[in-house]
């Protein structure tokens, strides 16, 4: 395997967005090929018993087993680390495998977390009910107030966890803010950036130590595999994750690496394409529905935070009907729009947080979060905007909005 000659980090490095999701990490191998290779293999075979012995010593460069790397993968994670910024990246078999391996690899018991409010369910499952089982105290803020990380903070403090945009209540956090806080008192923090991909926001332009995303939503963008990853400085990549995760296995297969690399390279164009789709939906939705939570919108209390945050809308927000009965009518009267809790795709989809991604969620911690029960959360496509509005105009009419 080889880079093509002048493909160096160096040189790399140095390249803009655009070049890095279409050649950043790029290997090839004897053959030449333009696209990247897909390799299928769980291991690697030696010249000879030295060889494998050095590999496994460090002393040798050379991949020994698809747990801990394989070129496909390694690949997606150099592509993945160019674009955020990261000096490195490990991807997991999904977002949640993720998360945890980001917050598991570098806590231990005695130690204190604090996490945001809104957040994914399974994120805050994590923080209420996994993190806590082996000894790690939790401390939920509504993470829009950065005084509230601050306030939080104990002697034992290692990390700050949260999302933005959060899911499904849109909250913004202020990066800026919340990571100096945290560099203050020695806290890491880790930053579920899944919303807004690299592509729209680079939460280590602010500060942040440690991005994590579910690499499921806009970065395979078409609804095909699952996967994660984890970004952060070589030292923490390294010296603090690779020894949790090479140990545990939460390995991305090669397949879903290709397919993802694959998806990044349109990630940019899909994106933009998207925000504006999801732009011109908000704005017919802000007249007919009691309540909507998107920050792109001019009218949303954290509008300037956000546009100093993120380069554009983003494809998801949520909006809120008159309770459960009203936000199920409004479901099942769409003929475009596809009932379904996936995010990030390209075809448009809609979701009853209360019932589905936050069922998990107690009905108190639910409110705690603002995931009400009439809230329902829009991935907008790339389908025509006009055909979508049109779906939407007349399943709020049959649902009596
Ligand atoms: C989907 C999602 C996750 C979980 O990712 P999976 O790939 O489904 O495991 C985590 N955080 C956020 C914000 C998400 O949207």
């Amino acid at each position: 395997m080889k880079r093509r000659t002048g493909q160096d980090r160096s040189v790399t490095r140095n390249w803009k967005p655009a070049t890095q999701a279409i050649r950043g990490g790029t290997m090839r191998s004897e053959f030449g090929e333009t696209s990247e290779a897909l390799f299928l293999t769980s291991g690697y075979a030696y010249d000879c018993a030295g060889d494998a012995a050095a590999r496994f010593a460090g002393e040798q460069q050379g991949m020994t087993y698809s747990r801990l790397q394989n070129p496909t993968v390694q690949m997606l994670e150099e592509r993945i680390a160019l674009l955020e910024g990261a000096e490195a990246c490990r991807t997991m078999a999904t977002g949640m495998a993720a998360m945890t391996a980001a917050l598991l690899c570098q806590l231990q018991q005695g130690d204190h977390l604090v996490g945001g409010r809104a957040a994914f369910g399974s994120c805050r499952w994590l923080t209420d009910t996994l993190l806590p089982k082996f000894g790690i105290e939790t401390t939920i803020v509504d993470a829009r107030d950065p005084q509230q990380f601050e306030d939080a903070i104990r002697s034992n403090t290692k990390v700050f966890f949260f999302e933005t945009p959060a899911n499904p209540t849109m909250d913004v956090v202020d990066l800026e803010a919340v990571c100096a806080i945290a560099k203050r008192h020695g806290i890491t923090t880790v930053v579920d950036n899944a919303f807004a991909t690299p592509a729209l926001q680079r939460p280590m332009e602010f500060g942040a130590d440690v991005v994590a995303y579910s690499a499921t939503k806009m970065m395979d963008g078409q609804g095909r595999v699952l996967a994660g990853a984890v970004a952060g400085s070589e030292d923490f990549i390294n010296n603090v994750l690779l020894p949790f995760t090479r140990n545990t296995g939460p390995t991305l297969s090669p397949f879903n690496a290709w397919v993802v690399l694959k998806g990044i390279e349109t990630l940019d164009l899909r994106i933009r394409r998207q925000s504006a789709n999801a732009l011109q939906v908000g704005r017919f939705l802000e007249g007919r529905v009691p309540r909507i939570n998107f920050p792109a919108l001019p009218s949303h209390k954290q509008h300037n935070l956000f546009t100093r945050q993120m380069d554009d809308a983003g494809p998801i927000f949520s909006f809120e009907v008159e309770g459960r009965s009203q936000a199920h009518a409004l479901l099942d009267a769409l003929e475009l729009i596809d009932i379904s809790n996936n995010i990030g795709d390209s075809r448009s989809l809609m979701t009853h947080p209360s019932s589905t991604t936050h069922y998990g969620v107690s009905e108190e911690k639910r409110i705690e979060m603002g995931v009400t029960e009439g809230m329902l959360r829009l991935n907008v496509g790339l389908e025509d905007p006009e055909d979508l509005i049109m779906d939407l105009d007349q399943a709020l009419g049959r649902a009596g909005l």
